[in-house]
């Protein structure tokens, strides 16, 4: 009989859940002797905002260099956070797109379309006055 029920060595077992990675919560208060204190949590995903954030800090050399995340205490909070950003961009965003329909309908022109279009930029960028990274595996 062959010995079918071997397991194949390099075939783990991958967990759907994120794996949680050591660093500083977002959320979680500087320690009494002012520096980060460092924690076990979510990453937090590198997104346009956040590389964006790094880039000036880098420029004004103030970059810590520390991997962000959201700590399991607060990983609840972050998910209501989150959701609301994320709320708040499709609601401005589907307004900014009817806004610049409704500017088409009116007149269809190229003054039109970059009207609507500086409007859907410009609700885009409000929602962002309420930005939340997103967290992996939250
Ligand atoms: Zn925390």
């Amino acid at each position: 009989m062959p010995a079918t029920s071997e397991k194949k060595p390099g075939t783990a077992v991958k967990h759907s859940k994120a794996r949680l990675v050591r660093g500083v919560c977002i959320y979680c208060t500087k320690q009494d002797d002012g520096k980060p204190k460092h924690v076990t949590g979510y990453p937090i995903k590198e997104d346009y905002v956040i590389s964006a954030i790094r880039w000036i800090k880098r420029k004004t050399k103030t970059e810590q260099g520390n991997r962000l995340v959201v700590c399991e205490k607060h990983a609840e909070e972050h998910q209501k956070k989150r959701g609301g950003f994320e709320r708040s961009l499709i609601i401005y965003g589907g307004i900014g797109a009817f806004l610049m329909l409704i500017l088409l309908v009116m007149s269809l022109s190229l003054g039109s379309f970059l009207a609507g279009l500086l409007l859907l930029i410009f609700l885009l960028a409000t929602a962002h006055m309420r930005y939340v990274p997103k967290a992996e595996g939250i």
